[in-house]
C-alpha cells in the first residue's frame, strides 16, 4: 500500500511540475521582457529577464565559436548600456554594478532560453520624488518591457513600448 501511495503522489507532482513548466513556456513570448527594481533605502536590485531569442539574437545553447561571441557581445552591450536603458535621477548619484548577466536554457527539449541580467545599484541619495527614465529603444526586437518598482513603501509598475518612458517615484 505504501508503495502504491508513493507512486501516485509521484505522478500527481510530476503532472503538477509538468503544468508549471507550460506556463512558463507560455509567459516567455518573444519581444516582452521584465524588469524588476527594488530599493530598500539608498542600495537596489535590479533583475531584467526576457527571452534570449530578443536580446542575443537566439535562443540554443551557445557551443560555435560565432554563438559565443554574439553572446559575449550581447553582454557585454547589455552592462555597458544599463546606465542608459534605467536613467536614474542625475542628483542621486546612483551607480550600477554588475551581478550577473547570463544566458539560462531551459531543461530537457526546451530551447527558449532566457537572458538574465542583475545589477546592484547604490545610491546616495533616496529614489522618492525623483523621476527614472527607461529608454530601450536601442534593443530593437523588444517590444515591451513591464517594469515594477518597489522603493521603501512605494510600489509602482509601468510598460516600456518602444519610447523613453518617464516614470515619477511618488504616489
Ligand atoms: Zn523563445
Amino acid at each position: 500500500m505504501k508503495f502504491i501511495l508513493t507512486g501516485l503522489l509521484f505522478v500527481s507532482l510530476a503532472s503538477v511540475a509538468k503544468e508549471k513548466k507550460h506556463r512558463e513556456h507560455a509567459a516567455h513570448s518573444h519581444g516582452h521582457a521584465e524588469l524588476s527594481i527594488a530599493f530598500d533605502s539608498l542600495l537596489g536590485q535590479v533583475e531584467f529577464k526576457s527571452p534570449a531569442e530578443s536580446i542575443v539574437g537566439f535562443e540554443h545553447k551557445a557551443t560555435s565559436e560565432k554563438d559565443l561571441q554574439k553572446l559575449a557581445t550581447a553582454r557585454m552591450d547589455f552592462e555597458t548600456n544599463i546606465s542608459k536603458y534605467i536613467q536614474f535621477d542625475s542628483t542621486l548619484g546612483c551607480t550600477f554594478e554588475k551581478k550577473s548577466i547570463e544566458m539560462v536554457t531551459g531543461a530537457g527539449d526546451d530551447l527558449h532560453a532566457d537572458f538574465v541580467a542583475r545589477f546592484d545599484v547604490t545610491c546616495a541619495k533616496p529614489l522618492n520624488g525623483s523621476t527614472i527614465v527607461f529608454d530601450f529603444t536601442s534593443v530593437k526586437k523588444l517590444k515591451d518591457v513591464d517594469a515594477t518598482i518597489l522603493a521603501g513603501e512605494l510600489q509602482l509598475k509601468t510598460e516600456i513600448r518602444k519610447k523613453k518612458t518617464t516614470l515619477e517615484i511618488k504616489n
